[in-house]
């Protein structure tokens, strides 16, 4: 968050656009006041894992387990809220996050910066991470190996997170988390991960080739909202 006051406004109107034009792509016709979701309350709790997250993220900067340490520039550990009700789980960095250190930054991230604030979440009231903590070369599709040495990583973040949803972003991050295969059968539908909640749903990167599908997604969010108990925005008859 800017110190700036001038700057922490610009802030809050360019969430507040990115929210609008997601919205009025989906065809929403209103915003319910009071609809807005807050991240879960346990503060010191949420110290701890904080502390525990930053652990890890620390592990990860110096990690040479496989043979994406090489070629990284930072690694990407994944940042959010230590205690969130919902947390988006994508593939791998690519090269905006690789050279910020930061989890979905750039096109793909903006895209999915307008589907949490359209959901009434701010980006920093949910976790988001990827399957790889490093970037594959070229944005290559993980290896295998790459991803069974890598996701412990992962599944230690979701472990001390205990979202109540987990949303995956396309193909790579159901494999990684349940390990199905078909995002376009599987997309819509409930699976399980260690007990969580964790619908699959097409990649944010998927959406700015092929824009019709945003329909697809937006529906699987709306089922991720009721699923957390909060009330959908309304949205137009097609
Ligand atoms: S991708 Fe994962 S396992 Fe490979 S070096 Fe990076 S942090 Fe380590």
């Amino acid at each position: 968050m800017p110190a700036d006051p001038s700057e922490e406004m610009k802030d809050i109107a360019g969430q507040a656009e990115a929210y609008l034009l997601w919205m009025k792509d989906e065809g929403v016709q209103r915003i319910e006041a009071g609809n807005a979701p807050s991240p879960r309350a346990g503060s010191s709790q949420g110290v701890d894992v904080d502390m525990d997250l930053k652990k890890i993220a620390k592990t990860i900067g110096s990690c040479r387990k496989c043979s994406l340490h090489a070629t990284r520039t930072h690694t990407v550990p994944g940042q959010g809220h230590p205690r969130p009700e919902l947390m988006f789980v994508g593939e791998a960095p690519g090269a905006d996050e690789d050279e910020q250190g930061l989890a979905f930054v750039g096109r793909a991230g903006q895209l999915l910066t307008k589907m949490i604030l359209a959901m009434g979440f701010q980006r920093d009231e949910v976790f988001i991470a990827n399957i790889l903590k490093c970037r594959p070369p070229d944005n290559r599709p993980p290896l295998p190996e790459e991803m069974e040495t890598c996701l412990p990583y992962l599944k230690d973040q979701i472990r001390l997170l205990k979202p109540k949803v987990i949303v995956a972003l396309g193909a790579t991050a159901v494999r990684g988390l349940v390990g199905l295969e078909g995002i376009s059968k599987l997309r819509g539908n409930w699976v399980k991960f260690e007990g969580i909640d964790l619908m699959p749903t097409y990649h944010p990167a998927y959406l700015l080739r092929n824009p019709p599908a945003k329909k697809d997604v937006w529906m699987d969010l709306q089922e991720v909202l009721r699923r957390l108990g909060r009330t959908p925005p309304p949205v137009k008859p097609a």
